[in-house]
């Protein structure tokens, strides 16, 4: 079995990324309490994921795996983008980013809008392996719903419409979201 540590500190995010690695053979680590966060600087999302992974591995010489996400709203050129979780200032709460979110969009019928995650794996000896999941949908005129979290009360994905992410069960939204769909491309892209 290979040895392998996540960077992620989100015990969802674990949870989901643990049962897919571990059918794939790897014993799952999380990251070592000693080892704190990377400053996501990159202007990408597969940026972010490979600074991340890199550093995790520098920092124990094992396979690493980080995850990075961002909604994309095409009316505004792609914000918030890689910034999502910064988008209304660095302290900025979830419901902080919603808000600027509307505001900037006002009522304009343009609001098609993606999530995308990039899932980077770093193996010691330098190997990089790359894969991303998106979820199509649009962002809602006013906030909807309690589940989830992030910019779920906003975004309706077209598979679901009429309903935003944050009024599906935690089942629905995770059998189809973005972050589910980037760890379903791994088993494959690994064993490439
Ligand atoms: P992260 O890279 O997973 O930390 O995501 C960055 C930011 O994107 C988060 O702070 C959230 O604002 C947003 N985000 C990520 N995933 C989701 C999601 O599944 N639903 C809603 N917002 C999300």
């Amino acid at each position: 079995m290979i040895d392998l540590v996540l960077a992620t500190a989100n015990p969802h995010k674990t949870h989901e990324m643990r049962a897919i690695l571990e059918q794939l053979g790897f014993r799952v680590h999380p990251r070592p309490s000693d080892v704190g966060d990377v400053d996501e600087t990159a202007a990408t999302l597969e940026g972010n994921a490979l600074l991340k992974a890199h550093a995790l591995v520098s920092a124990t010489g094992m396979v690493a795996v980080a995850d990075d996400t961002g909604l994309f709203v095409d009316a505004l050129g792609g914000q918030p983008g890689v910034r999502s979780a910064r988008y209304a200032g660095e302290t900025a709460t979830d419901n902080d980013n919603v808000v600027k979110l509307l505001v900037e969009l006002g009522e304009g019928l343009e609001r098609s809008a993606r999530f995308r995650t990039v899932i980077a794996v770093v193996y010691p000896d330098g190997r990089e392996v790359v894969v991303e999941g998106s979820l199509e949908g649009e962002i809602a005129l006013a906030p909807r719903g309690s589940g989830g979290f992030g910019y779920d009360p906003v975004f309706a994905a077209n598979d679901t419409p009429g309903r935003t992410l944050a009024e599906l069960s935690p089942d629905e939204k995770n059998t189809m979201s973005h972050r589910a769909r980037a760890l379903r491309a791994l088993p494959s892209a690994l064993s490439a």
